[in-house]
């Protein structure tokens, strides 16, 4: 496919390699969770009332008493140290999308020259990693260096094994040393605690009397692809950003959509396969897999389970991804866009809410009365949509998704939910107020039932909706492919518990008066659905018609970067929503708002100085090069009065130029330091540098074009695509 010595050697390489040893596979009930300390290792390691201890706090949250702490961290060293474990490591989230670890040694050395492990309960509940070295925005201010990583009994310990080691992984929070959260974990667990409180209200409202914690589901669909690592390692953009930030579109991309659950290359199933069985063994429920619409990318799906242990989970999913392809020889991207002009990658992060008592409240169930709470929790979310869209956009906004949000591939950046038509008559119909009227007296009449007993499978999907309702869950469908799920959880998470906190603040006084259930939940259901109903869509998203009607009839916002997108975090509404719920205070908030707009300017820097560099350094040496034998060619055809048709040369020259000129003003542009507010300094990068770079990759895409295949330097698309 290619002359080009650097990429023929990849190429050759690739051809003729071995497969990846992989280590024969166990039957399912022999790796499953071997390598988690779970609730039924507990059980047999424990004395009763210890295990009672942990149970409880592992299924309600309830806390933990230091002394019960010190027996599980003892058993806990114990079984780690009999497989092999001589580390242990507090895990945890910062506010970026990594995984963080500390390591340390269970070794005490005793008097006699020997060597004894050792770990007790205040080494399992409490870590001391140096707080100011990871991004904490205004907490700068508040806290000095200290921070403090403490153990999450609610997420399973397990054991890291590498091929020679085995380390001890504790799940935790990380907080400053005055306690604010530095984490993408603590608002987690507090959304769900807010969730839980304000669900409580309107089930005990609701007549509920036995109503068990509430926690929220989560199941993420992850997109990627992999490249094979002979191409990836001599694309410095994939290296360093994780994207290519030139690279011509080749002759045949997705356009005969045969990739999209077509066979998986033998490669990449072995590949596929090593991952899972590791999964398997930490007890995660990898569930389904396959290709995807692009060349080169696939997709995951484990089974869904509570929030906060598939937040744990997604993180090691997607460290545990990059580490397996790098053995069979792929490099492995979770870039949200990593070729132009090529479907890029998301994450589906699906959702639910609730109880070992009364079920899945997002599940439309066979009866009645159980349809009401679904009722209002369904329209707890429309509201949500509704009322925090812009804070929807805000937590899956980064300078990787900017490039897929709202190209005709991606849910459009216009947050609007999906319900399917069924589901959309039945909170029509309540607008409508057509169910109270055929409602009568404390029983619904069959005409209510009827309507309400809809099928579980809505049927229907809408890929264009970001946010859509699934038969029993929520879609959120705009997280890009390499964040953290915690944050679109924690949104949506608060956002419900809102919404319920104002569904009980309207039922309340209306029950009290004696109106029936049914009534005072038409009644809140019918002013819910007057004042959101607008978010509620179920046409084509990725139409110019939508993207008009949204802003200008129905009052929508179309927040297409996010430049526009993070200042949601400073909106009075939103400090409001997340103080009054004890998400995060107005503090921990602005602190998130700076570091992701930090975080954005930076990535869009970094991308900028390496577009300067390999424009300069890799791309125009290639096409001068290729002039100067067009120019001696010439030269030579000359002499022998034979004149060579220069339109080649003449592009090529040009392009060099153009490219060359748009690097010096990209060069100029990011001179520019003072700016007066971090959302100019972010506007500025969205606008000025963006459109720089793009000027840049122009020029040197049509110079991939023309100058000869021998002397490109860069795997070009149809080989990192293709060739697996
Ligand atoms: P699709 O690609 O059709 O959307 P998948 O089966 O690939 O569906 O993924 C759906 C994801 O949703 C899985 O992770 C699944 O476990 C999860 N899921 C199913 N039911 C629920 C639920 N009630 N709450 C949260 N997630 C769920
Ligand atoms: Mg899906």
């Amino acid at each position: 496919m290619s002359a080009n010595p650097t990429r023929q050697n990849a190429i050759a390489e690739i051809t003729n390699r071995e497969p990846a040893a992989v280590a024969k596979t166990e039957p399912l009930g022999k790796i499953w969770a071997d390598d988690v300390f779970s609730l039924g290792r507990m059980e047999w390691a424990l004395s009763k009332s210890a295990f009672k201890s942990i149970k409880k706090t592992v299924q309600t949250g309830a806390p933990l008493d230091p002394g019960t702490a010190e027996v599980v961290a003892a058993a806990m060293k114990e079984w780690a140290v009999s497989k092999g474990a001589k580390f242990f490591s507090h895990l945890f989230y910062p506010m970026t999308n990594i995984t963080a670890e500390k390591h340390d040694g269970f070794i005490i050395p005793d008097s006699e020259g020997g060597a004894i492990t050792e770990f007790s309960g205040s080494l399992l509940i409490k870590g001391e990693p140096d707080g100011s070295s990871f991004p904490n925005g205004s907490l700068r201010m508040t806290n000095a260096a200290r921070g403090y990583t403490a153990w999450d009994p609610t997420s399973p310990a397990f054991i890291m094994h590498t091929d020679n080691g085995a380390t001890l992984m504790i799940p935790s929070v990380f907080m400053s040393w005055t306690g604010e959260a530095l984490d993408k974990k603590i608002p987690l667990l507090r959304s769900n605690a807010a969730m839980n409180e304000a669900a409580q209200k309107v089930l005990s409202l609701m007549g509920e009397t036995d109503i068990a914690t509430l926690n929220s589901s989560c199941g993420a669909e992850q997109e990627y692809f992999l490249v094979d690592s002979n191409f990836a390692n001599s694309r410095p953009d994939l290296l360093l950003a994780g994207r290519t930030l030139f690279g011509a579109p080749p002759a045949k991309g997705q356009e005969f959509d045969d990739h999209y659950f077509g066979a998986i290359p033998a490669r990449v199933q072995v590949f596929m396969q090593d991952y899972e069985d590791q999964l398997y063994k930490l007890g995660i429920p990898a569930k389904t897999h396959h290709n995807e619409v692009a060349p080169g990318q696939f997709e995951i799906a484990p089974y869904y389970e509570a929030a906060n242990v598939a937040a744990d989970h997604q993180q090691l999913m997607m460290t545990l991804m990059k580490a397996t392809a790098k053995k069979h020889g792929f490099m492995c991207l979770l870039h949200e866009k990593p070729f132009a002009g090529v479907n890029g990658s998301g994450k589906h992060v699906n959702w639910s809410v609730g109880n070992s008592t009364q079920g899945n409240l997002l599940d439309p169930g066979k009866t009645p009365h159980e349809n009401l709470l679904f009722l209002l929790f369904c329209g707890a979310v429309i509201r949500g949509v509704h009322l925090h869209g812009p804070l929807l956009r805000a937590v899956i906004a980064s300078a990787s998704n900017d490039h897929r949000l709202g190209a005709n591939e991606a849910p459009p950046a216009i947050l609007s939910v999906y319900l399917g038509d069924q589901l959309e008559k039945v909170f029509n119909d309540i607008k409508e107020g057509n169910l109270m009227t055929a409602q009568q007296g404390g029983a619904m009449d069959s005409g209510l039932s009827q309507i309400l007993s809809f099928d579980r499978d809505p049927g229907d999907r809408n890929r264009t909706s970001p946010f859509a309702f699934t038969g029993n869950r929520f879609e959120f469908r705009a997280v890009g492919s390499s964040h953290s799920v915690s944050g679109p959880l924690v949104a949506m998470n608060t956002m419900l518990a809102d919404s319920l906190n104002w569904i009980a603040g309207k039922l309340e006084p209306e029950l009290a008066k004696g109106t029936s259930q049914a009534e005072a939940v038409a009644a809140v259901l019918k002013e819910l659905m007057n004042e959101h109903g607008n978010v509620i869509f179920g046409g084509d998203g990725y139409s110019e018609e939508w993207h008009r009607i949204a802003v200008e009839e129905r009052g929508l916002k179309n927040i297409p970067t996010t430049a526009d997108a993070l200042p949601a975090l400073r909106e009075a509404s939103v400090i409001e929503m997340f103080e009054s719920t004890g998400v995060l205070s107005p503090l921990e908030l602005e602190s998130r708002f700076e570091v992701y707009a930090e975080q954005y300017v930076l990535s869009i820097e970094v991308e900028a100085k390496l577009v300067i560099d390999m424009a300069k350094t890799i791309i125009y040496p290639a096409a001068i090069e290729y002039l100067t034998t067009l120019g001696a060619t010439s030269e030579g055809m000359l002499a022998m009065g034979v004149e060579l048709d220069n339109t080649v040369a003449k592009a090529v020259a040009g392009n060099a130029n153009a490219m060359i000129a748009a690097v010096a003003k990209l060069a100029d542009a990011l001179e520019q330091h003072d700016f007066e507010s971090t959302e100019v300094h972010m506007q500025y990068c969205a606008t000025t540098i963006r459109a720089l770079m793009d000027e840049v990759r122009t020029a040197a895409d049509a110079l991939e074009a023309e100058v000869s295949d021998e002397l490109w330097p860069l795997p070009k698309y149809q080989e990192m695509l293709f060739i697996k």
